[in-house]
């Protein structure tokens, strides 16, 4: 008798259990699968991702030195500092454990020059140590990394201020501002000058500007790559209620009544499943279309389809031509007459003798085919930017206030949904889906 009762009372019981699904697994959706199912174990969560491996931008490969040894390099993040990612090193030590985190430094210098000029116009010193830079130009750089931090400090009364504007307050000659200013501000995010400009100020100098200028600052560089950690985080959850689906493409969301239809493909099959919880862990721009099948998400997914994004080409190669010989520098900028970006390469050579002759570059598609013509090509992808303009900023307000007015079960993430692309934001994100699940549990 009482195994009929369990037997009968067992369907109520899972039903009873709340059904989480989340939409992508890169950064922001594993943060959000972490604290989800720490908070609630008894959750019955699912995780889509559409590759076959969790991770999203943050792609880690395997490519060959010149030593013929293979060795892990980031394609998309790759770099963090001291300030500024608190959350994402906490994140992984709770996650995979503190002995894992094995990373090299690099010291945050930088060469500007025209292409196929032999003079760099400016040189920052290596690892502190000046190389026969111009100290005027030094000097000016500093000041330049003072203005960012102090506009980073007093970011509340800028809200607004494009970097064109913030560019012409500053007090520099137009010569250095169109040398130096505007291409080291344009590279910093992979960005042409033109686009940089209608950039929002106070969110581009987060990027860089966390910390006083020092002249010895430094950036980690994952040994095992940001992307394989963030397989390695998805493999720590060994909570049975947790299902990870790679290679699991979402469709569309609908609403049904105070629940939602998610459809997937996976193995040539389209399935659909219920679920009483919904994160989108997507870029904009993806969001928008997967909720563009049902008009109850009209008001949201136009204001998704708002929110601009560029395209960055990275190859890896080891064509030394792309960096300074004389003045080894970690950020090598090519500029034309004009002072348009041309490349923007990392001497990951620099970092470790692993990664002797390595390089990444932001290049054109021209540049790209003469290191693939010469065989100095090891790895080519293209990402999707969000471009973090002043409308931008202005219409994530309105993004988070139409959800809020939503439904108490649904959210949308990223590292582009807290105004600032970086694995630390997409950890916060993941945190921000948290504490909207908590508020919907004490409701229910
Ligand atoms: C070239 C480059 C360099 C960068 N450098 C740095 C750096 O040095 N340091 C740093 O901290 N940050 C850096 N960033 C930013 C950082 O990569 C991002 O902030 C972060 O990875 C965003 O994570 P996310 O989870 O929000 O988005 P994503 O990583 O884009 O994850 C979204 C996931 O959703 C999946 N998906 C999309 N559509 C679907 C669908 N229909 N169904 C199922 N799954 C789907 C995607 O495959 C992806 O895995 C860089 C970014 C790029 C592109």
């Amino acid at each position: 008798m009482k195994s009929i009762t369990l037997l009968f009372l067992a369907p109520f019981f899972l039903f009873a259990q709340t059904r989480i699904a989340i939409v992508g697994g890169g950064m922001a959706g594993v943060s959000a699968l972490y604290h989800l199912q720490e908070y609630d174990k008894e959750a019955k969560i699912t995780l889509f991702e559409k590759e076959a491996v969790l991770g999203g931008n943050a792609t880690t490969v395997a490519i060959k030195n010149t030593k013929g040894e293979i060795c892990t390099v980031d394609a998309g993040p790759q770099y963090f500092a001291d300030q500024a990612w608190e959350d994402y090193l906490d994140f992984i030590e709770k996650t995979i454990g503190k002995e894992e985190i094995k990373y090299e430094s690099v010291g945050g210098s930088l060469v500007i020059r025209q292409v196929y000029e032999e003079n760099a116009i400016i040189a920052t010193p290596l690892n502190g140590k000046m190389r026969g830079e111009k100290l005027g130009n030094l000097l000016k750089f500093k000041k330049l990394n003072e203005e960012a931090h102090r506009l980073y400090k007093e970011a509340d009364k800028h809200s607004g201020l494009t970097i064109e504007a913030w560019v012409a307050s500053l007090n520099f000659d137009e010569d250095y501002k169109q040398q130096i200013v505007y291409p080291f501000l344009g590279s910093s995010l992979g960005v042409s000058v033109h686009d940089i400009r209608k950039m929002s100020a106070v969110d581009i100098v987060k990027l860089f500007a966390f910390r006083k200028p020092k002249m010895s600052d430094k950036f980690h560089i994952m040994q095992e790559g940001m992307g394989t950690i963030i397989q390695k985080i998805g493999a720590s959850v060994k909570n049975p209620n947790v299902t990870i689906h790679t290679s699991a493409l979402v469709h569309d969301v609908l609403l049904k009544e105070n629940t939602y239809l998610v459809t997937y493909h996976k193995n040539g099959k389209s399935v659909t499943e219920e679920f009483d919880f919904v994160i989108m862990a997507v870029h904009a721009n993806t969001a928008a279309k997967i909720l563009a099948s049902d008009l109850a998400f009209k008001s949201i997914s136009n204001t998704l389809k708002t929110f601009p994004y560029f395209e960055a080409k990275i190859v890896i190669h080891n064509d030394d031509s792309f960096v300074h010989h004389k003045k080894p520098a970690f950020l090598n900028i090519f500029t034309d007459k004009e002072h348009n970006i041309v490349s923007s390469t990392m001497n990951l050579d620099l970092i470790s003798p692993r990664l002797k002759g390595i390089y990444k570059s932001w290049m054109n598609t021209e540049d790209a085919e003469k290191v693939r013509k010469q065989n100095k090509l090891l790895y080519e992808t293209v990402f999707y930017h969000p471009m973090i303009t002043v409308e931008f900023v202005e219409n994530l307000k309105i993004l988070h206030h139409q959800i809020d007015n939503f439904a108490p079960n649904f959210c949308i993430i990223g590292g582009w949904s807290e105004g600032l692309e970086t694995q630390n934001s997409a950890v916060l994100s993941g945190k921000r889906a948290l504490e909207i699940y908590k508020r919907f549990k004490q409701q229910h």
